[in-house]
């Protein structure tokens, strides 16, 4: 094959997935063969990247989007050795967190599986729940809860977990640790697509918290591996080193692109653009799921409506420098979470002049100076707070100016903060998460079954099989090999 008759793929949106499309499209850590495509990025900002961002502040870099992935899964760190960023890799510099509950901080207790408990002792010490919701707990290893709805492909975390632990455990728990990864609420968020292992063990008539323990125990552990990593000079870098190697690649990145329309044209697509129509034997549609779905709608409009159906949270983080000195030593591991509704203090309410029952703003606080080595600044501590998820938009109408106020405000209570911050740096990723709500797998393999049938398109990014980065790659990555044997296999046909 000539370079003049490799196919064209086209991948539209230069998020990670999109990225990590080019490179596994160019042969990814082989690097390109004769096989190799062609390959067109087209992104709709002016930066690549997408949620992935790392900015200068008070003289390092500093994360703006994801700060670090977590190290069970391979692809991120795959990928950074790939790139060439293996020494960059930086382990998390602390372990254990807290949780804003009954009026203070309280370290989390051991034994929790992304929230739910699996023994009864760390958390009945921890102080976190009530005598009533401790006993509620308790329960579960003498008279444990029938489910009462029987197998179901798919089921609610939070009505789920409620009725086997009861409601505390998930609005203390459950709810702030898997709303700090999805910015969303567990009331309605899918256990198949999130929690899963909390599905398999829901029609066990033992003891849930057991049952959950013994899979934990079963499950490939990390060996001892820190649980979450990060890179030194930011998610940025990895961004950086993958252009220099996709232009090296001659892969054609281009900016400000955002593609308009798909059309097809024979066995082939036309993308609309600002800057005139582009053909591709293939495309990578590497978007959030909005606009993939106004560029599948004339192809297949019931995809494309489960894909419009699919909601986005925003969120903003403020990341703050505090005088060292302005912070207590106390501060247990890498943050705080803060559980959804907690009223605000009264005071607190009064200074920031909102009603008395208002909750807090914050939904975490991040210990940059404990986390991260590299975020560590002399001097200074740098802290980063959470604003936003599913169902509270109030820091959308917010200016910046107001918003650093009153999460300032907030973090006197939170944190104990004792002096004003010396910076502060907002950051807002409006509709950024993807909620996957009950029977999201469902939906996903039906808009993939959709696709594939369209012949010479794959859908990648957060929308479908996991929000966090290492998902994320792996999806680019999937949907870059789908395209690459649907290509292979024209070829064999046309050539038979
Ligand atoms: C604040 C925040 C903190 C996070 N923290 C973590 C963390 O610590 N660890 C972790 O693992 N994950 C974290 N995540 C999640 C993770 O960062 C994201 O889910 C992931 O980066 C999404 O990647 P993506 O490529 O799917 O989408 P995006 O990054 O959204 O990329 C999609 C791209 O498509 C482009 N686009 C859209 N429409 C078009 C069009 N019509 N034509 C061309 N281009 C288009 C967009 O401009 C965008 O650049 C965090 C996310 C946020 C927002």
């Amino acid at each position: 094959m000539t370079a003049d008759d490799r196919p064209t793929v086209a991948v539209v949106g230069g998020g990670i997935a999109g990225l990590a499309a080019a490179w596994e499209l160019t042969g990814g850590g082989a690097g390109p063969g004769a096989q190799s495509p062609s390959v067109v990025l087209l992104e709709a900002a002016d930066r690549l990247g997408g949620k992935l961002a790392t900015v200068e502040f008070l003289g390092g870099p500093v994360d703006v989007g994801p700060d670090g992935f977590l190290g069970r899964r391979p692809e991120a760190s795959q990928l950074c050795h790939e790139v060439g960023l293996g020494d960059d890799l930086v382990p998390i510099g602390a372990s254990g967190a807290a949780v804003w509950a009954r009026g203070r901080r309280r370290p989390l207790p051991g034994g929790l599986f992304l929230g739910v408990p699996t023994r009864l002792l760390p958390v009945a010490r921890s102080g976190i729940l009530s005598a009533g919701g401790t006993l509620r707990l308790a329960a579960d290893l003498v008279a444990p809860r029938p489910d009462a709805r029987g197998p179901l492909g798919d089921r609610a975390i939070g009505p789920l977990v409620a009725r086997k632990l009861g409601r505390q455990v998930v609005d203390r728990l459950v709810d702030p640790l898997v709303g700090g990864i999805h910015a969303g609420g567990v009331a309605d968020a899918s256990a198949a697509a999130v929690l899963p292992a909390v599905l398999s063990v829901a029609q066990r008539r033992a003891s849930f918290m057991r049952s959950l323990g013994k899979i934990g125990a079963r499950a490939p552990g990390p060996g001892g591996e820190p649980a979450f990593w990060a890179l030194r000079r930011g998610f940025g870098s990895l961004v950086d080193r993958l252009v220099e190697h996709l232009d090296g690649r001659a892969v054609d990145l281009c900016l400000s692109r955002p593609v308009e329309a798909m059309e097809r044209a024979g066995s082939r697509w036309v993308l609309a653009t600002a800057a005139g129509p582009m053909s591709a034997d293939a495309v990578v549609v590497a978007t959030a799921a909005g606009p993939a779905a106004a560029l599948l709608g004339p192809h297949d409009p019931e995809a494309a409506a489960i894909l419009g159906a699919l909601d986005y949270a925003s969120v903003a983080l403020v990341t703050f420098a505090f005088p060292e000195d302005a912070l207590p030593d106390d501060l247990f591991g890498t943050g705080l979470l803060v559980p959804h509704g907690t009223p605000l203090p009264r005071q607190v309410a009064q200074a920031a002049g909102v009603d008395p029952e208002e909750p807090f703003l914050v939904t975490a606080c991040t210990y940059l100076w404990a986390k991260w080595p590299h975020a560590a600044r002399p001097g200074v501590r740098l802290l980063r707070a959470s604003v936003g998820r599913a169902a509270d938009t109030r820091a959308r109408k917010m200016s910046d100016a107001d918003l650093v106020r009153r999460v300032g405000l907030e973090l006197t209570t939170l944190v104990g903060a004792a002096a004003e911050p010396i910076d502060a740096l907002v950051t807002r990723w409006d509709d950024a998460f993807p909620q996957y709500r009950v029977h999201h797998l469902l939906r996903v393999s039906s808009v993939e079954a959709a696709v594939r049938r369209l012949g010479g398109v794959a859908v990648a990014g957060a929308a479908y099989h996991g929000v966090g980065v290492p998902a994320c790659i792996g999806s680019g990555r999937a949907a870059a090999t789908d395209v690459l044997a649907q290509l292979q296999g024209a070829d064999s046909t046309a050539s038979a």
